[in-house]
């Protein structure tokens, strides 16, 4: 088997309209780093014809290859099936809607040269999202900074450009809610960020909706934080702290028998109590579901077909690939 220096691995969920564009930048920028190289689109369960169109990349060209999942598993599933199955030496992950400039990877090529294990694309502005979007992202990286003790870089997205030793960890980690890129800032080494502006998606539509992108935010602050669990500690001191000064007060207009008709109180106390604890129980059941998914202990995803690639489909990519 021969080993590429370098492999691409992107996820596609109903990208064939990109794929023409994509596949000719990648292998241009590929082709004059000067390096061998191969191609891994991982099609998540596109209802389009994204997977016929890479097929036939992967036909014309033996570098290329093609793997179909069962059904649709999810970006951050596919992109660990890309990691999995690649062979090349370096790996690098991008998205397939072309918002990661395939022209940017020479320049994320020096620094693994340069002795980098992990190298992120760092977006110093970003083009063509919602103002919503923007927002939201911004507060939920520096949030995520405060409250973990992995430290995730602010603003980066999955782009990036990992070595043998980074990609061997990587395939290590087989947890089922996948923060990919805080999972790749766990992993260590040395790391370096390279800047760039993030463009519009070139064509279609974003494949992460609003609800996607909410359980996104969650397990990436669930895998790397226990801080929301740790917040029903700290509200049930705070809430005690202050019933207790209450229960003074209300001793005291005891003693002084000044009958106070008290429903208001009471009410705002029910209510007050009842909503925290309601949250705090959702945080746990947070938690707790996710504990489920791992002990069931399935397959992180399947592969259908393949094509261009060695063998025939494997239920998961052997993890213990060097
Ligand atoms: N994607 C995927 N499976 C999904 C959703 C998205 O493989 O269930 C791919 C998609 O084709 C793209 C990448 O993941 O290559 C990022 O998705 P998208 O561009 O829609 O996300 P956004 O950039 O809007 O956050
Ligand atoms: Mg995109």
């Amino acid at each position: 088997m021969i080993r590429p220096d370098i492999s691409v691995a992107l996820p596609v969920f109903n990208e064939v309209e990109n794929l023409d564009e994509l596949n000719e930048r990648l292998q241009r920028v590929l082709n004059a780093a000067s390096r061998t190289w191969e191609i891994v689109y991982v099609d998540d369960g596109s209802s389009d014809a994204s997977f016929e169109k890479m097929a036939a990349f992967a036909r014309q060209d033996p570098r290329v290859r093609a793997l179909r999942f069962s059904r649709n598993f999810g970006h951050q599933m596919a992109l660990t099936a890309g990691v999995d199955a690649a062979r090349g030496r370096i790996v690098a992950v991008m998205d397939a809607d072309l918002q990661d400039p395939p022209e940017l990877l020479s320049e994320m090529l020096k620094k693994v040269d340069e002795g980098y294990e992990v190298v992120y694309a760092q977006r110093s502005k970003r083009e063509g999202e919602s103002a919503f979007k923007l927002w939201t992202a911004h507060v939920f990286y520096r949030l995520l900074k405060r409250w973990t003790n992995v430290d995730i870089p602010v603003d980066v997205g999955d782009f990036r450009l990992m070595g043998p030793r980074a990609v061997a960890a990587f395939r290590r980690l087989r947890e089922r809610h996948r923060f990919i890129r805080g999972m790749t800032a766990w992993v260590g080494f040395r790391q370096v960020g390279v800047e760039y502006v993030r463009p519009a998606r070139a064509r279609g539509e974003t494949k992460y909706p609003l609800r996607k992108m909410l359980r996104f935010a969650l397990d990436g602050l669930t895998s790397f934080s226990h801080v929301p669990l740790q917040l029903a500690t700290w509200l049930g001191f705070a809430v005690s702290f202050f019933a207790f000064l209450y229960i003074l007060v209300v001793l005291a207009l005891w003693i002084l028998k000044i009958n106070v008709p008290g429903w208001t109180t009471l009410m705002v106390f029910v209510l007050l109590l009842g909503g925290v604890q309601l949250t705090v129980i959702g945080v746990l059941g947070e938690y707790l579901g996710r504990i489920y998914d791992e002990v069931k202990g399935r397959p992180l995803y399947l592969v259908a077909e393949e094509v261009g690639g060695i063998t025939a489909p494997s239920p998961d990519v052997d993890v213990t690939l060097e």
